[in-house]
């Protein structure tokens, strides 16, 4: 069901819902892997798309499916919208259905789809270029010379860099090129890139949308003949999400909205507090004054979203010490999930980047991830404070 005039939070609940015959006012899980049919021309009906019906899960046919994905489409504005197994599977077939005569990478991407661009992809004849995103010019010459795809993060992980979408998608489509945003870290609470230019969108769903740190998925939102070749690496990959998944998925989308309001205005406010210690060197959240890309940001955005980045007073084991001293804050890869989570990049999600590469993107030994959940505040920002005062060995004030 398409709710076009109603709004976020109501589209949250209702778009994509199936009634079934028993009144359940949610789509039920189809936990099947295939669908019966009482003739072999009811059969050829469903697959000569002459008659609606699912056929067979794997090709992504089965209402639980079908529901989350129109659900997803909706709140994205999008045409349709493509689930997948992880977000690794979401970004893997929109560069392998898309990226074939070159794509162009603007700045620091996760480390997972940075490794699948130099050492998977180009054996397949995949090759990208990786370009900061201020680099105009050099982003004009390799569109000039036919790369198709121009793929980026935004805010990126883990340094929280804005990139200008309607800029880069105006450049890009002037030499028929297609946009790829990677906008995991937004949500589409936050941010709706499609509406801003972008030819497709994508999310690990594992993170906010799933919300709870209990399922993986990944989605690709776009026009329909941008999902069409997708929809076939998804296919013959065997990256389809199993439908309890997704109807976990379209359980947790129910109240994205709610959650990421909660962590925009708590990460807000600790990424304040955090900015006045003196033992916090440098703080990137773009929902700060002085963040560089704050002015893109209040543009391009509805809220900053829940992930604060920091680079901690002194060196990689100071920034342990910290991620070690914290009690509420739990120790684990990821984000996006109910609880508030800590991380080193350089020890995580960007270790299998070299050291000289880590370097040249400021992803320094020192820095810190935080996933702000939905704890309360005061109690989120005395764990970060008492954390601090022991690796400066300073008193607690209390607070
Ligand atoms: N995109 C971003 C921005 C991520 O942070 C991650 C994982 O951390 C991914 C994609 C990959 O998602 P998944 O682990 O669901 O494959």
């Amino acid at each position: 069901m398409a709710l076009k005039n109603n709004g976020f939070a109501t589209n949250c609940i209702h778009a994509g819902e199936i009634a079934d015959q028993f009144g359940a006012p949610h789509t039920p899980t189809y936990d099947t892997t295939t669908f019966k049919f009482g003739s072999t021309a009811d059969m050829l009906d469903v697959i000569e798309d002459r008659t609606p019906g699912c056929f067979y899960t794997r090709y992504g046919s089965n209402p639980s499916i079908t529901s989350v994905e129109a659900k997803l489409a909706s709140l994205e504005h999008g045409e349709n919208a493509l689930v997948f197994a992880s977000g690794m599977a979401a970004i893997s077939a929109t560069l392998m259905a898309h990226g074939e005569q070159g794509i162009i990478c603007l700045s620091e991407v996760y480390g997972g789809t940075w490794e699948l661009m130099t050492k998977q992809l180009p054996t397949l004849n995949r090759h990208t270029q990786f370009l900061k995103a201020n680099d105009i010019e050099g982003l004009k010459q390799h569109l000039a010379a036919g790369s198709s795809l121009v793929y980026f993060e935004t805010p990126s992980n883990p340094l929280l860099e804005i990139i200008d979408i309607p800029l880069i998608c105006s450049l890009a489509h002037s030499y028929g090129a297609k946009v790829a945003i990677d906008s995991t870290f937004a949500t589409p609470v936050n941010q709706q890139p499609l509406t801003l230019g972008a030819d497709i969108v994508i999310h690990s769903a594992t993170k906010y949308l799933g919300g709870h740190s209990d399922l993986t998925g990944g989605v690709a939102t776009a026009a329909d003949d941008a999902l069409e070749p997708m929809r076939n690496w998804r296919k013959n990959l065997g990256q389809i999400l199993a439908p309890d998944s997704a109807h976990l998925l379209a359980r947790s989308l129910a109240t994205l909205e709610v959650r990421v309001l909660r962590q925009n205005s708590t990460a807000l406010h600790l990424a304040n507090v955090l900015q006045q210690h003196p033992l916090v060197e440098q703080v990137y959240y773009p929902g700060l004054d002085n963040f560089i890309g704050h002015e893109i940001a209040k543009r391009q955005m509805n809220g900053f979203g829940g992930m604060i980045s920091i680079k901690v007073a002194g060196d990689g084991a100071a920034a342990t010490k910290m991620v070690d001293g914290l009690q509420l804050f739990t120790l684990a890869a990821s984000l996006g999930g109910v609880e508030s989570l800590v991380s080193q990049p350089t020890l995580t999600s960007h270790r299998d980047l070299s050291p000289a590469m880590r370097q040249s993107r400021a992803i320094t030994d020192n820095l810190i991830r935080l996933s702000i959940g939905l704890e309360t505040a005061e109690d989120l920002e005395r764990d970060l404070i008492q954390s601090l005062c022991k690796v400066g060995n300073m008193s607690d004030t209390g607070k």
